[in-house]
């Protein structure tokens, strides 16, 4: 993609900085970057009325646009960022979910690609070390204990685009899979798992550093079993997914999450599939059948949730208007968080000088007005 050379002041709108809201404040866009300052010709456009908040950015997402993340080819990979572009995620880690681990391995090679290229922010594996128990919307043949010699071979198939595994720390090979991971900065994610308390604690002490969407796929918290979700909430070097459509989660559960860890350990997901921004229909999440019935997917067989239909658009507006939660406080879990778990805050995840002009306009209600990607806009606000 070409840079842009333009220029532009954004004004007047209420934009929210790392250090609050502003009101009445603008943003000055400087080819694909935010500046501190601009030229006394700047063409100026007037967003009073409006939010400007960061890009968001999805490390967990598998797929939207009818197209997936987990098959087919770039071009479809890229039909996909591109919808979840349209809805305001300007940075995106694709998820893969289990299969034969060659089939992953290629799969990483052609979304390594589309990394480097700067379209995608890297891979997340999920599965297939992951719990049986637990497995969701994943193929029980195809699961297997997390041995770290493969869980390597998983990780340098990527070519250094692997950003976060999600794996069932308890299984055999667990922890050590958790210490490779984290030696080689790749996120260790605790996740579709069946692990208690105690070894949930260890796999922390081992480097695990975020919860694959708390509370979906692990055991519930008992009063006196309280399993991984009372150590994943308590432990302040975890960051805890949240899939924050209405359906994965009921909203005393969010509540819950951003109260007692806090935002700035909370990352909003959409672990979306292909229908998300598409439609209902059939559709497939890797080897599995997903029947997807008002914005709901579920797998043909058994009817286990299969990903979200999610767009982070939603996910921010349901947070504010219907969750009551603070804007700064969404902000930090929709942008800022994500991108400093996948090392990108220094270019993306705040509105911030010299960082790239990715940003988000929202109207009073926060439906989505207008998306700058890189100083180009993607939704145009007013078009
Ligand atoms: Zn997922």
């Amino acid at each position: 993609m070409a840079a842009s050379t333009q220029s532009a002041v954004l004004s007047g709108a209420k934009v929210v900085l790392p250090t609050g809201i502003v009101a009445g404040g603008r943003v000055i866009v400087d080819g694909e970057r935010i500046a501190g300052s601009a030229a006394p010709d700047t063409p100026v456009t007037d967003l009073a009325g409006h939010w400007i908040v960061p890009g968001f950015v999805d490390m967990h997402n598998h797929g939207g646009g009818g197209a997936s993340f987990t098959s087919g080819t770039a071009e479809e990979v890229l039909k996909g960022v591109r919808t979840h572009r349209e809805h305001g995620t300007t940075t995106l880690v694709a998820s893969t979910v289990t299969g034969e681990l060659d089939e992953l391995a290629r799969r990483a090679g052609l979304l390594a690609e589309l990394t480097q290229q700067g379209e995608i922010a890297g891979v997340h594996f999920e599965g297939p070390f992951i719990n049986a128990c637990r497995k969701g919307a994943h193929k029980a043949e195809l699961l297997r204990d997390p041995d770290p010699a493969e869980v390597r071979k998983l990780v340098d198939s990527a070519h250094g685009a692997a950003r976060m595994v999600t794996l069932a720390t308890e299984l055999p090979g667990g922890l050590d899979s958790v210490r490779l991971l984290a030696e080689h900065g790749v996120i260790a994610a605790i996740g579709h798992t069946d692990a208690t308390y105690d070894q949930t604690r260890r796999a922390i002490d081992a480097g695990a550093t975020v919860a694959t969407h708390l509370y979906n796929a692990m055991p519930g918290l008992e009063h006196r079993a309280p399993g991984p979700i009372a150590a994943l909430l308590e432990d302040e070097r975890i960051t805890v997914e949240l899939i924050n459509d209405g359906t994965h989660l009921h909203p005393a559960m969010l509540e819950l999450a951003f109260h007692h860890a806090g935002a700035h350990r909370v990352a909003l997901i959409t672990d979306a599939m292909d229908a998300a921004g598409f439609g209902d229909g059939t559709y497939h999440l890797g080897p599995l059948e997903v029947e997807v019935k008002d914005g709901v997917a579920r797998l043909v067989e058994g009817g286990s949730i299969a990903g979200s239909t999610l767009t982070l658009d939603t996910a921010f507006r349901r947070a504010v208007t219907v969750d009551k939660l603070p804007v700064e406080s969404v902000v930090q879990a929709i942008s800022a968080n994500p991108a400093k778990l996948i090392g990108l805050y220094d270019q993306v995840g705040s509105l911030e000088p010299g960082k790239y002009a990715d940003l988000v306009v929202l109207d009073a209600e926060f439906g989505l007005k207008g998306v700058m990607r890189r100083g180009e806009w993607i939704v145009k606000p007013g078009a």
